[in-house]
């Protein structure tokens, strides 16, 4: 094997090498730590530096620094505004980062424990590393963003795709096509990871032919590192060169591949790296191939298969996220052979009893399951709602008999977003103002929100439209440019939102086009919503945005059939649709709008996040009740329409919007008094932020991660050891 453990060799993380002069030399640190991203104030360094060029980097201080001629940064380096500002935050970098009394060691012990690793599929971080395609990669981003806020160890394993970013274009039949973003990996803030001489590492997956190699690239976010495995290497063959091109391939031999690279590769780079691990956390079950490879290693010490399954099921963390089958992956299991054959047998099993493991009903297997498989090999497994515990055991119940026998077992975290990446910079300066400089490490505390009420409704509804005024422009810019650059139809530089108003009363919907989301719902009675859009006192428009998969055509279907909508003039320019769907546009839309839309086919959307990103920002959500909304919903902070459980009905469920609309929501919006506040509005705003800002976050969810499981599992170990067993799945050597 080419790879052996590198504890004696000496592991090198090479950036790109970027001149920057000695007096403000750690900014080459602070661009590449994402840090930087959730920290106004950082930014803000980066903007004084070159306003111009930052934002023609797109936000991106390694491409930034990169392109800068050097009488820009010595400038810097001898102005006295940007060095007062620079050693403030590079000081508060560093403090924060190697903070010792983080919450972590004042409020949990889990003494000695070794960092918990955490697997997931996608990162949503920043829109200069584009490693996502939706919810469940912001989730991992904020997860880890917090992790570090909190001091929490943890490591983080995933893909590194070149080609992960697809960038959405629309054509003027309302068609959507998408075109490949390369990453380039020299101005994007990572590292290679190398050896001495500034040699790439490469590490071979184990036992698993044709060979496999894979480079690591690493992240710093905060405290967390975050290793990224890329298979586009000379050394693989052509077709293993592209495992890695794409998120969630619709090829299945491909998506095995990746599959495999991110649990055993994962695995086998943490042991070449010498890192040292217990618990795994497996957000969903597309790295759940990390706990077969932690059976085989420790039968390679000499376990007998029933320890080493006892060993990996307490020490996993598994979060199933979703109800939607094609959320699951299944491989036939002729393509599993091709892989596995030499595998399974290191295991102890035969073939049978290794399909068994995937198996997602009683009988004989016909694919092979990996939410099963993470099931039967994690004793902490948890669903992401209250309502999607029960949708999640409805569902394995009568295929796994041990989650029939114990439903206890099956837990929910509810997800939460990470307050300082959503929060707008001003609404984030009128916290500090109204709620006290220190209200984020107190953001769990509900008298901490009651603070709310003190700001004027005035203030904040100036807030608001300023944010509001600040999409729009944003969108309007957008079209202008894509007039301008592309040869596009006037019908669709409108249908972008060139007419939208900021006076009138907007509704927001943005996520991912996946049916089951029914962005075109609002449309079931075109006459209502005529009537609703074009009233003539009060109007209201409604901006969508999202991307649909490329292999998924009914979902592009509903995409254009909401852009001939935007470009039919019989709507009078009050519906737009905005290309190109990502983590800024993102921040805009949940900042900007007046009122957020969600609409799914229940159960479908196990918890759903971007309604708390608008509410925590003063945008209320109307919502069927489904995922994280029958939690959050209390009367007055929102609404709510539609029926939780029941036969699909498009029909009665827009109704019933377009009844709440109607008759409540948009009379409320426009009741103003002679300043034009709209004070009921502002009273549902302040109720909508206080809900999510306390309970909705990710602190409150980190810290249940830890309490429910990592602090079990970690007991767990204890045990053993006190028994004077060491537990053979851990890699227990120091960092
Ligand atoms: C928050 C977010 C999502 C997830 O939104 P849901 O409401 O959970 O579907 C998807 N994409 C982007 C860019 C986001 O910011």
């Amino acid at each position: 094997m080419r790879s052996t453990n590198l504890r004696d060799q000496t592991i090198s993380f090479q950036k790109e090498f970027i001149h920057v002069p000695e007096r403000i030399f750690h900014l080459v640190d602070l661009a590449y730590n994402l840090w930087w991203s959730w920290h106004p104030e950082a930014r803000m360094v980066f903007k004084l530096l070159d306003r111009p060029a930052w934002k023609a980097s797109g936000h991106n201080p390694i491409k930034m620094l990169r392109s800068l001629p050097e009488e820009s940064l010595n400038r810097a380096a001898t102005s006295k505004l940007f060095l007062r500002h620079y050693d403030a935050v590079i000081s508060a970098f560093y403090s924060d980062i190697e903070d010792e009394n983080c919450w972590f060691s004042q409020n949990v012990s889990m003494d000695g424990c070794s960092p918990v690793i955490y697997f997931s599929a996608e990162y949503g971080l920043h829109h200069s590393l584009p490693l996502y395609a939706g919810g469940l990669g912001f989730l991992a981003g904020d997860y880890i963003k917090e992790c570090s806020d909190l001091g929490m160890p943890l490591v983080a394993i995933g893909f590194m795709y070149p080609k992960g970013y697809m960038r959405q274009v629309i054509d003027d039949d309302g068609w959507q096509h998408t075109v490949d973003e390369v990453l380039d990996r020299r101005a994007a803030p990572i590292m290679q990871v190398c050896l001495q001489q500034g040699k790439p590492l490469i590490v071979q997956v184990p036992m698993i032919n044709p060979p496999l190699y894979i480079a690591v690239w690493k992240v710093m976010v905060g405290r967390i590192p975050l290793y990224l495995l890329d298979t586009d290497i000379s050394l693989n063959e052509p077709s293993m060169r592209t495992i890695s091109a794409r998120l969630y391939s619709g090829d299945k031999n491909q998506r095995l591949l990746q599959e495999i690279v991110l649990g055993i590769g994962g695995m086998q780079v943490l042991h070449v790296l010498g890192i040292s691990h217990s618990i795994i956390h497996l957000n969903e079950g597309h790295a759940a191939f990390a706990l077969l490879e932690r059976i085989r290693r420790s039968r390679e010490k000499g376990s007998p298969y029933s320890r080493a399954l006892e060993d990996v099921m307490n020490t996993t963390v598994f979060t199933t996220h979703t109800p939607v089958p094609a959320g699951h992956d299944i491989f036939p299991l002729e393509l599993m052979d091709t892989y596995f054959s030499s595998y399974y047998p290191l295991l102890g099993l035969s073939r049978n009893e290794f399909y068994q493991l995937g198996a997602d009903s009683d009988s004989i297997p016909s694919g092979f399951n990996m939410t099963a498989l993470a099931l039967r090999l994690s004793t902490y497994h948890n669903a992401v709602s209250k309502k999607h515990k029960e949708t999640a055991y409805e569902m394995w119940k009568d295929r796994i008999p041990q989650i029939k026998q114990d439903p206890g077992s099956f837990e929910y975290v509810t997800n939460g977003i990470h307050t300082k990446t959503w929060i707008d910079p001003k609404m984030l300066r009128l916290f500090n103002e109204y709620l006290g400089q220190n209200w984020l490490s107190r953001q769990d505390s509900r008298i901490i929100w009651e603070l709310i009420e003190d700001i004027p409704d005035a203030l904040l509804w100036k807030n608001h439209m300023l944010l509001k005024l600040k999409l729009i422009n944003r969108i309007c810019k957008r079209s202008r440019i894509a007039w301008f650059e592309r040869d596009i139809s006037p019908a669709l530089v409108l249908a972008e939102g060139s007419l939208l108003d900021p006076m009138i009363m907007t509704i927001g919907f943005s996520r991912r086009f996946a049916t089951y989301k029914r962005a075109d719902l609002i449309f079931s009675d075109k006459e209502r919503l005529l009537r609703l859009l074009c009233h003539p006192t009060r109007p209201i428009q409604i901006i969508f945005a999202g991307k649909a998969h490329p292999d998924d055509d009914p979902g592009k279907e509903i995409l254009q059939r909401i852009i001939l909508a935007a470009k039919d003039p019989v709507f009078q320019g009050r519906i737009a649709f905005v290309e190109n769907y990502d983590e800024q546009l993102s921040q805009y839309l949940v900042h900007g709008v007046d009122l957020w839309l969600n609409n799914p086919v229940p159960p479908m959307e196990a918890c759903g996040t971007s309604g708390m990103k608008a509410a925590l920002n003063g945008v209320p959500q109307v919502s069927i009740p489904d995922g994280w909304w029958l939690e959050g919903y209390n009367t007055k902070n929102g609404w709510v329409f539609g029926k939780e459980r029941d036969e699909r009905d498009d029909m009665r469920d827009a109704s019933a919007l377009y009844d709440l609309l109607e008759e409540e929501i948009v009379p409320l919006y426009y009741a103003t008094d002679e300043q034009g506040i709209p004070h009921g509005w502002v009273t549902v705003m302040k109720e909508a932020m206080k809900a999510v800002g306390c309970s909705f976050t990710m602190k409150r969810m980190v810290t249940e991660y830890v309490n429910k499981f990592y602090v079990k599992a970690h007991e767990y170990q204890v045990q053993e050891k006190e028994k004077g067993i060491s537990s053979p799945v851990s890699d227990t050597f120091p960092v």
